[in-house]
């Protein structure tokens, strides 16, 4: 999904999501924060168009990190092709990975995972899973790999919380089905 970037809602993302041209395995979902842009940052494209600039030009990346960009007022904002590799948590590990990145600043005492947001971040795991046939547990918090000291997605998320989540949205949809 090169530029320009669009804002999805959740249904959108499901219809596109279902309707893309897969060329690669997807095996797991990685998920981050951006840590900056915290919530007080966020700007809406002009962020996202500050992500690509910065990951392309002062980290030569060779496009925006993340498949989606997950706003604080939940809409999911497109970024990397999904056919390709995201820039993800590194280690060998990024090859068949979808990644997204919550904007915000999750560790303690600074924004909250909430609301809109978690219901999107909780949706957007929970399609992706389902689309390729993975179980809740094809998720990968940043902070589980052992080469890195970051606390990413934040340390006021707490991963069962967020699996307990996706299993519970699954369950919902299944009933609908
Ligand atoms: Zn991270």
């Amino acid at each position: 999904m090169p530029p320009p970037f669009r804002a999805l809602n959740i249904d959108t993302f499901a219809r596109e999501v279902a309707a893309f041209a897969w060329t690669r395995p997807i095996l797991r979902v990685d998920m981050h924060h951006t840590f900056y842009p915290a919530h007080a940052d966020w700007k809406g494209l002009a962020s996202v168009e500050g992500m690509h600039v910065f990951h392309t030009r002062d980290r030569s990346f060779d496009d925006i990190a993340q498949h989606v960009s997950i706003a604080p007022d939940g809409m999911i904002w497109t970024g990397r092709d999904w056919n390709k590799a995201p820039a993800s948590v590194g280690c060998n590990m990024n090859a068949d990975a979808f990644m997204f990145e919550a904007i915000g600043n999750f560790d303690e005492g600074n924004d909250r995972l909430d609301g809109a947001q978690l219901a999107a971040v909780v949706g957007v795991i929970d399609i992706v899973q389902r689309h390729h046939r993975l179980p809740v547990q094809a998720l990968l918090f940043h902070r589980e790999v052992p080469q890195t000291k970051k606390t990413c997605p934040g340390t006021s998320i707490e991963k069962l919380d967020i699996l307990m989540a996706v299993a519970q949205r699954r369950r919902e949809h299944a009933a609908i089905a």
